[in-house]
């Protein structure tokens, strides 16, 4: 079969492998649409998780599942499925712990293009197909059902790392998808406000799912402009959904005591993390700073379609590149590491 791989840190290419073999637990599928991610970026031209050689990129797509194993009891060939990002082994000892992200090791439970080859291909493995793949609803196209992988899962994890409640004024640092989605879900939260950091049209994206007020991280330090906007309070919560290690500070500096910050952003690189020592309360103001993996699995890719499907939640307008056929992936994978102004996500359908 073909995929498209990561060759070495900085290379990306067509190459040639074998199919992968199905396990009695397992599924192997196809894709019927693929996302690229900012992740495949900081995986393929940052090396942020190291060297991987000739290692299947992707992690974000639909799928028909073509072969399950034996003790596979949900799933069957011909299914059409969403397929999550991040696929636990759901009986690991983490998982157990509530922790599934990191069943097997930190950030192990995110395996495609990272421990094992990804989704860019014309097969793929799922490791326990019933504990992770979800029938793809029939009310949504192969397009939006790529969303689901990981921008509803990651942006929606960004809102519930910072604990977002009714009435909370809430900060969003960054929005590209990912942060787009968690302005969605800080809306469905119930936030009274909702300051968005961002200076490009997407902005107008993140009006219709739920931003008030908008700060631009090129106007000067975000702190700055947030407390001038509220009084010198500052915000309840603030999600990372973008930048660097220096946004930690701001964050922080931007928070009220016992504030919360949910960090869903891949630090691509810098060794350390700075929390400014005034304003973290010298140690003593119950600022937490929360981040993690999105959680994977089944449960999970059933209820946020749910909301796709029931019409809560408009995944749409992320979609803003289209490509027909795995002819357009380089192109597409060029097109999210270039990020020209317009670009929110470029997906690649390979079926309707
Ligand atoms: P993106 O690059 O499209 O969006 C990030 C946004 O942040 C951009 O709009 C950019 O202009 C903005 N930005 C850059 N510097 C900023 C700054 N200093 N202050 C404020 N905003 C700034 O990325 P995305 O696809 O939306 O993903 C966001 C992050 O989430 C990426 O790092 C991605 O790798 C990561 N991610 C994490 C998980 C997870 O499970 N935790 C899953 C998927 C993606
Ligand atoms: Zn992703």
């Amino acid at each position: 079969m073909k995929g498209y791989a990561m060759l070495k840190i900085g290379q990306s290419g067509w190459i040639e492998k074998g199919r992968p073999a199905c396990g009695p637990l397992d599924a192997i599928c196809k894709p019927l649409a693929v996302a690229i991610c900012t992740s495949d970026i900081h995986t393929l031209w940052e090396g942020a998780i190291g060297e991987r050689h000739d290692m299947i990129l992707g992690h974000e797509c639909c799928a028909e599942v073509v072969e399950v194993g034996a003790d596979v009891k949900d799933f069957k060939p011909g299914d059409r499925v969403l397929v999550p990002a991040i696929t636990p082994d759901w009986n690991s000892l983490e998982a157990q712990a509530g922790y599934s992200m990191h069943s097997g090791g930190m950030l192990a439970g995110w395996k495609f293009s990272n421990f094992k080859d990804g989704v860019f291909s014309e097969f793929f493995h799922v490791n326990d197909a019933d504990g992770n793949l979800a029938l793809l609803p029939k009310n949504i196209n192969v397009v939006d059902a790529c969303m689901l992988s990981d921008m509803v899962p990651t942006g929606f994890h960004g809102v519930e790392l910072a604990d977002v409640q009714f009435g909370d004024t809430v900060l969003v640092i960054g929005i590209g998808p990912v942060g787009l989605m968690s302005v969605a879900g800080t809306n469905m939260r119930g936030a009274s406000r909702i300051i968005a950091v961002g200076t490009r049209p997407v902005c107008v994206e993140a009006k219709k799912y739920g931003a008030t007020d908008f700060v631009s991280y090129k106007n000067g330090p975000i702190f700055q402009q947030v407390l001038d906007m509220t009084d010198g309070k500052g915000v309840d919560k603030v999600v990372i959904a973008g930048g660097g290690v220096e946004t930690f500070a701001e964050a922080v500096k931007c928070l009220k005591p016992g504030g919360k910050i949910g960090n869903v952003n891949y630090l691509g690189s810098g060794d350390n993390i700075d929390i400014p020592r005034v304003e973290w309360g010298v140690g003593m103001g119950h600022k937490q700073i929360n981040g993690g993996l999105m959680p994977g699995g089944r449960l999970r890719m059933e209820k946020l379609g749910a909301l796709v499907s029931a019409g809560k939640l408009d995944v749409s307008p992320l979609s803003t590149h289209v490509f027909d056929g795995w002819d357009h992936l380089e192109e597409a994978l060029f097109l999210m590491r270039d990020k020209p102004k317009d670009l929110i996500k470029p997906v690649v359908k390979l079926a309707d």
